[in-house]
């Protein structure tokens, strides 16, 4: 198994875990490898010393939030040339968040102000930068995740994908509360070349998620499914276990196990392995 979505600490939040036991979790459960997800640092060298480690396949690489200025193409360079495999659009300073009320960097630290970041249509004023980490991403070969941005930011993502000839695109977790896409819009963005993730996290934490929603946005998907955990909080399961019991749990709506089996393996691991 394959876990495209974990956070583990040091963070700027309670985690489960430092780095060491989430990747010797995974070792333990035998999985092949994760992504090392974190809002506010690059995880390029985190997992780099977790695969060092462990021998497993794992993943990092930088969300465009506030700490390295949002959507910043020097960051995205830097992280992409020391061997990041994944840029993700802006997540907890997104405006989709700010609008939501959900956490952020700057709750704990007001003097930083409460600016937060949007990509065309909704603003404009970063095309610019944003189509220089496209190009970034591209020539990379890395994966665009689309991070918290809304609908209409992600349309215009994947136009710009066909454009730049980005081949891995991941729809971050489109069906949570931000970007909370509709199973309808999320299969109009799946047919234009985006994988779709759904995370244990929604299953555990997000109001008003269902598995009956979650099998939906499963079908929506086809072949285009990857599930993660999105775990490493202290009131989640530990990540390997909270990965299986999503399985577990979108199986136990019809869905069918060895397309469930692929959306936490083989089809993760493709969109992510260099
Ligand atoms: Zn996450």
């Amino acid at each position: 198994m394959f876990d495209a979505h974990v956070h583990a600490g040091p963070d700027v939040i309670d985690r489960i875990g430092d780095d060491s036991d989430i990747a010797q979790s995974f070792a333990d459960s035998d999985y092949d490898g994760f992504v090392l997800k974190a809002h506010y640092e690059s995880t390029v060298g985190r997992a780099y010393a977790a695969a060092r480690a462990t021998g497993l396949q794992v993943f990092g690489g930088i969300a465009l939030n506030q700490h390295c200025g949002g959507i910043n193409p020097a960051a995205v360079a830097a992280t992409l040339q020391a061997g990041g495999r994944v840029i993700w659009m802006p997540t907890a300073d997104s405006h989709t968040q700010q609008a939501a009320g959900l956490p952020r960097l700057c709750h704990g630290a007001p003097r930083l102000g409460q600016h937060s970041y949007a990509l065309p249509p909704v603003d404009q004023s970063t095309m610019a930068a944003a189509e220089s980490v496209l190009q970034l991403i591209a020539d990379h070969d890395a994966v665009l995740a689309t991070g918290h941005v809304g609908r209409d930011e992600c349309r215009w993502l994947l136009e710009r994908v066909e454009y730049y000839g980005i081949k891995r695109v991941l729809l971050t977790h489109p069906s949570y509360t931000v970007p909370g896409l509709t199973p309808s819009e999320i299969e109009e963005l799946a047919d234009r070349g985006g994988y779709v993730e759904i995370t244990c996290y929604q299953l555990l934490h997000q109001p008003g998620c269902t598995p009956e929603l979650l099998a939906e946005v499963a079908d929506a998907a086809g072949e285009r499914l990857v599930l993660s955990s999105d775990a490493g909080q202290p009131d989640s399961p530990n990540p390997p276990a909270a990965l299986t019991l999503l399985v577990d749990v979108i199986a136990a709506q019809g869905v069918d196990r060895g397309r469930l089996g692929a959306a936490s393996g083989e089809v993760p691991l493709r969109l992510f392995a260099p």
